[in-house]
């Protein structure tokens, strides 16, 4: 199938691209004229494992094209995609400035009649409203939900093998256009859900809201082990083997951010709000995230035990999770204001989000292009992305640079014990902060 899609960001590009992949020919549309102009070099505007040579392979063969041209992607495409951001607006709800923009756009230059697709993560009614903005032209188009659930980080992986496809269509043509669409997914399995599109986009937000629901209930958790004297990952591991619960995102950290959980949430309770349903849930899982965030600035602040007016401080990790450069609400961007705002010098390593970072500290902060570099002269290291890299580290040699052995860890990468054993003083989340066993400064094995 001939396929546009319009705005080629994570989920744009990602999605595009594993179209193409699928054998469809893809237009993707951007209205930004740098990043197109990058991508049709093969350089692309994220960080996503696998996808520059996809990108490079399917442009070659000529399936995947760039442009900035709605109207003339739109002229050879039957299906069109929006997958344009829908952010935070100022009272909590999506900011649909963009989808609607691309709907009118679509509307005044097609040329005959489109299915429209909305991947973007939009509230309910938004499809209703989309059919009557395509359909107030003298062309009348079809329209149909299609969130996606692809992770960053994974999104390769995710958008080829899908563990489900969920379509919210109204109509036989359009349900029949994306199981042709589709086919190369149900052919091998995997099951597309055809719903309402009230019902589609409800699953969007409900999926999204639970997870981010999980993530808060097992910070709660870790935040009362650490008082009772218990061990979240023991629990952790205890409860994650009931098949009920399962094991999946029920890590305690500095917080969740990214590009979705706390947007997603507050734009399901504006919706509520508007739909004059009171959510009670859902606030409270947003509140303790941003505790959360505010809490591990705390325990990095306790931990150093001092004033940290002019202290430095070390972070590892800038994105909101491992794989990506993405550092929306990412909580590494709390911890370096707070700590800026209270006089510390800050030097921080992300093997990807360096230059995203940068955007917005500029020279407030030290970049540094090496994980040890980081640690020179740092009184603390706070670690705040999981990256495999920082797994198994040299502790030696975070020793010999820190000016004391202190490691405040937001992501509970080591063993508390062991730690303890090779003479750090560690603390995490929801576990119990040891201190050296050995004397600080001597080699550990
Ligand atoms: P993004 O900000 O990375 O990309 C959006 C792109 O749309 C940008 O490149 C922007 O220039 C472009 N754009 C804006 N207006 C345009 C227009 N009129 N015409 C053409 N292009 C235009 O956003 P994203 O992270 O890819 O998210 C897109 C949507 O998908 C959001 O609704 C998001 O909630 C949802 N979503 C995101 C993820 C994720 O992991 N990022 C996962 C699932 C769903």
């Amino acid at each position: 199938m001939r396929i546009c899609v319009v705005g080629t960001g994570y989920v744009g590009l990602v999605t595009g691209t594993c179209f193409a992949e699928n054998g469809h020919t893809v237009f993707c549309v951007d209205v930004d004229q740098a990043k197109i102009d990058g991508l049709k070099e093969n350089k692309l505007p994220i960080y996503e494992p696998g996808l520059e040579d996809l990108v490079s392979g399917n442009q070659q063969i000529g399936r995947l094209n760039f442009t900035t041209d709605l109207a003339g992607a739109m002229d050879q495409a039957e299906v069109v995609f929006i997958a344009v951001g829908t952010p935070q607006a100022d009272d909590g709800s999506a900011n649909l400035k963009y989808v609607w923009a691309v709907a009118d756009a679509i509307r005044d230059n097609a040329k005959d009649s489109k299915v429209v697709v909305i991947k973007s993560t939009v509230p309910v009614g938004t499809n209703e409203g989309l059919m009557e903005r395509l359909n107030s032209g003298p062309i009348q188009h079809y329209g149909a939900s299609n969130p996606e659930f692809l992770r960053e980080g994974l999104a390769v992986e995710d958008c080829l093998n899908p563990e489900r496809i969920v379509v919210g269509v109204r109509d036989q043509h359009t349900e029949d256009t994306l199981r042709e669409l589709y086919a190369p997914y149900t052919s091998i399995g995997v099951s597309l859900l055809v719903m309402g599109p009230e019902s589609s986009e409800m699953t969007k937000y409900t999926a999204n809201c639970l997870l981010a629901c999980r993530i808060s209930f097992m910070n709660e958790m870790a935040n009362l082990c650490e008082q009772v004297g218990a061990d979240v990952t023991q629990v952790r591991e205890g409860i994650g083997m009931d098949s009920r619960i399962g094991p999946k995102f029920l890590n305690p950290g500095a917080g969740y951010g990214g590009s979705c959980f706390p947007k997603d949430t507050r734009a399901l309770m504006s919706l509520a709000r508007d739909n004059g349903v009171e959510l009670r849930i859902l606030p409270q899982v947003d509140n303790v995230n941003e505790v959360q965030k505010q809490l591990f600035f705390e325990k990095l602040s306790d931990t150093i035990g001092h004033d940290l007016n002019g202290v430095t401080v070390a972070i590892w990790g800038l994105a909101f999770k491992p794989q990506t450069d993405d550092i929306r609400e990412a909580p590494a961007l709390l911890t370096i204001q707070n700590l800026l705002e209270a006089g510390a010098t800050v030097r921080v390593y992300d093997p990807e989000a360096t230059e995203n970072v940068r955007s917005i500290f500029g020279d407030q902060i030290t970049y540094c292009e090496d994980m040890y570099g980081a640690l020179d002269d740092a009184a603390a290291l706070a670690i705040l992305t999981e990256w495999e890299q920082f797994e198994r580290p040299d502790f030696n040699e975070i020793q010999k640079r820190l000016q004391s052995p202190v490691i405040v860890d937001g992501r509970n990468m080591y063993e508390p014990r062991e730690m303890e054993r090779l003479g750090f003083t560690y603390n995490s989340i929801g576990r119990q902060p040891v201190r050296p066993a050995v004397v600080a400064g001597q080699t550990v094995e």
